[in-house]
C-alpha cells in the first residue's frame, strides 16, 4: 500500500497504512495484527466487535510543539480558524475514502461530529463532511 500521497498541489503527505486498529484507527504493530486487529486500548472493550463508533484516519495528525513543520497537520489546525484549506483537506478525505478506506463509499449518511459546541458558527467538521456527502 502506498504511503505518500502527492495532492495536486504538489505537496507529499505521508497517509496512514495497515494495520491499523478496527477501531480506533490507531497504527499497530504488525505483532498485534497477527494476533488481532485492534489496538491495547480497544482490545479490552467489550464492545470492540460491534462498536457504536469507528474512526478512520488520512494522516497523522501530530503535535505542534514536536513537529512544527508537518503539513497536513498544520492544515488540520489552520481549518479550526479558517476555511481556505478545505478543499486541500478535502482532497485527502476523497483519496482515503477511494484508496485507504473503499468501503466508506457504501455509507448512506455522512454526519459531522465537532467536540463541543460552536452555537452555529463556523463549523469545519460539517464543511468536510459536506464536501465528501
Ligand atoms: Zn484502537
Amino acid at each position: 500500500m502506498e504511503k505518500i500521497f502527492k495532492r495536486s498541489d504538489g505537496k507529499e503527505l505521508e497517509i496512514l497504512y495497515p494495520p491499523y486498529c478496527e477501531v480506533c484507527g490507531n497504527p499497530i504493530p504488525d505483532s498485534f495484527a497477527r494476533s488481532h486487529p485492534y489496538c491495547g486500548a480497544c482490545n479490552r472493550t467489550s464492545d470492540k466487535y460491534d462498536p457504536p463508533v469507528r474512526v478512520r484516519a488520512f494522516g497523522k495528525y501530530l503535535y505542534q510543539t514536536e513537529f512544527p513543520d508537518d503539513i497536513l497537520s498544520n492544515e488540520i489546525r489552520s481549518l479550526k480558524t479558517e476555511p481556505a484549506v478545505l478543499p486541500r483537506l478535502q482532497e485527502c478525505m476523497y483519496h482515503a475514502m477511494k484508496h485507504q478506506y473503499p468501503e466508506l463509499q457504501d455509507l448512506d449518511v455522512v454526519v459531522p461530529v465537532m467536540r463541543g459546541s460552536n452555537d452555529g458558527r463556523y463549523n469545519p467538521s460539517a464543511l468536510l463532511a459536506e464536501g465528501i456527502a
